[in-house]
């Protein structure tokens, strides 16, 4: 096995977590949206949309965390298998969002390296999707519960981001070809 291809997804089949690989992956994104400057606005705006798409889901996530998390015995984010994939380092870049210094976790095995004493460092919008999306079972319970709205205004949500998320993919893997 070539050395650049242990650099770019570890054991665990983390993807960029060496600072260098971290650092690549954000330079080829940020060169490509250079280049095609007459093609971005497509993108940019399937990326706004996205954006929206997220911001409004935060506040019920925002509603569960605070009836659940702050009691809960075992956090998920020490042992959750979360990393930022390809669509998320494109979804930031098109929104000029601030970039994270690193991945979560270089092994799947360690707690996530933005997870203090009061939760997740992060704001949402710059947390890796699969941490938006993961709603834990404590979380389904109350919203099974007590909430039908808000549960099924995520699970829309839900499936229309992950859907924007594909086409922002394959928009930007149109532009570059
Ligand atoms: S999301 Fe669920 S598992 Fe994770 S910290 Fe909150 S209550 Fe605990
Ligand atoms: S990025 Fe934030 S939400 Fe995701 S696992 Fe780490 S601490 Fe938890």
């Amino acid at each position: 096995m070539s050395e650049s291809k242990v650099d770019y997804r570890s054991e665990s089949g983390i993807p960029w977590v060496s600072r260098q690989s971290w650092r690549a992956a954000h330079q080829a994104v940020a060169y490509h949206l250079r280049r095609y400057p007459a093609d971005l606005k497509p993108l940019n705006d399937r990326a706004q949309v996205l954006e929206s798409c997220l911001k409004a889901v935060f506040p019920i996530l925002d509603e569960l965390c605070a009836a659940s998390c702050p009691w809960c015995p075992e956090p998920c984010c020490l042992k959750a298998s979360v990393w930022f994939d390809f669509k998320d380092l494109l979804f930031m870049h098109l929104n000029q969002l601030s970039i994270p210094p690193s991945q979560p976790k270089t092994h799947l095995k360690n707690p996530c390296c933005y997870l203090g004493s009061r939760g997740c460092r992060l704001p949402r919008i710059n947390r890796p999707w699969i941490c938006t999306w993961y709603i834990c079972p404590t979380q389904t319970a109350i919203l099974k519960k007590g909430h039908p709205a808000e549960r099924e205004s995520l699970e829309q949500a839900f499936s229309r981001i992950k859907s924007e998320r594909n086409v922002l993919e394959k928009e930007y893997i149109r532009m570059i070809s």
